[in-house]
């Protein structure tokens, strides 16, 4: 309740300190905030995965500006030898205005990214999406299978589904590629499991059929109990370390992150940056009120 009351009034908060807390979330504003936060994790031993904020556009005129700004953005990494990749919202390109002009965009991104030999993930959005953006990732996995990537959630009642229907893509040629996370956004009940230790039980039961099926994962989690658990199965499964990787979010348990890389496994981060950056950090805090109790926590625990 508190965190809800809390979430309904940050919109109106001053930007000033809104960036306070969400600096520790965000590279920054620029594309040079966005390279000089990837350098310092390459250096630290992780990979990066670059999100140019920009979601819920009004018009397809910004869905342009936004696949101009991510062109920019795949040249700009490729220069800097960033070892990196890149992640897209398809509602920052039109999903729900024009889902054709929508694939027009993101074509050109993962085109640009394949020609560099690079890699693109389509984000997982609000249910609403999710289907568009299977058929989006059809569509580019069909042209480009090396070089693009979905979400799924563990959250969704129908993901287990989705992956037995995506399996028939899978071939070695044409290698499935992954990130399994938990699901951000608040979903009914009706399609979604609420209970944490059920979300848990899912994503463990996804995240098996991915590792026994081969396809490539990136493991998207800060809970200590699925890591474990990931640990587990990599093991049952005799994986090596190139097969997956762990992926976290920038600026979230970086402790957790430190001891995953200290056992040898492969991390990326999600660093998102961006003009938009106060929408975002507003949305997200509307989208899912339990973020606020992190948020608080960070404001009273600035080192
Ligand atoms: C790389 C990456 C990409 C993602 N992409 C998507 C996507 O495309 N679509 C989508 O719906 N969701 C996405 N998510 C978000 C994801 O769905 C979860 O909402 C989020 O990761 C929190 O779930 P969790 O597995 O960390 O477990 P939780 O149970 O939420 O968190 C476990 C623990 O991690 C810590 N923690 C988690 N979040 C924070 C935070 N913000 N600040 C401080 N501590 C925190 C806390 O200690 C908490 O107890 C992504 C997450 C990651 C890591």
């Amino acid at each position: 309740m508190f965190n809800r009351i809390v979430s309904s009034l940050i919109p109106l908060f001053p930007k000033k300190f809104i960036w306070t807390f969400s600096k520790r979330y965000i590279a920054g504003e620029s594309i040079e905030d966005a390279l000089r936060v990837s350098h310092k994790l390459n250096e630290e031993g992780m990979m990066v995965t670059l999100d140019v904020l920009g979601e819920f556009i009004k018009d397809l005129d910004e869905a342009e500006r936004n696949k101009q700004e991510y062109l920019q953005v795949i040249d700009r990494l490729t220069e800097e030898k960033i070892d990196g990749n890149f992640s897209v919202k398809p509602s920052s390109f039109g999903l729900l205005i024009d889902e054709e002009a929508c694939y027009r965009h993101i074509r050109e991104i993962v085109s640009k990214a394949a020609g560099y030999n690079n890699f693109v993930r389509i984000d997982m959005e609000d249910s609403k999406c999710v289907d568009r953006e299977i058929r989006l990732f059809r569509r580019l996995h069909e042209e480009f299978p090396r070089n693009v990537g979905l979400v799924l959630q563990a959250y969704l009642r129908r993901t287990l589904d989705d992956l037995k229907a995506l399996t028939p893509l899978h071939t070695p040629e044409t290698p499935l590629n992954f990130r399994l996370c938990k699901g951000i956004y608040v979903e009914p009940a009706r399609i979604a499991y609420k209970d944490h230790d059920e979300i848990n039980q899912h994503y463990l039961e996804d995240l098996e059929y991915i590792f026994s099926h081969g396809f490539y994962v990136g493991i998207a989690t800060h809970d200590q109990f699925l890591i474990d658990n990931a640990y587990r199965l990599i093991e049952k499964y005799g994986l090596k370390k190139d097969e997956y990787e762990f992926q976290m979010l920038y600026g979230v348990t970086p402790e957790r992150r430190a001891s995953i890389l200290r056992k040898g496994h492969r991390m990326r981060v999600y660093v998102p940056f961006g003009k938009d950056w106060f929408g975002y950090s507003t949305r997200r805090l509307k989208e899912n009120p339990q973020i606020t109790s992190y948020i608080i926590k960070a404001l009273f625990n600035r080192k």
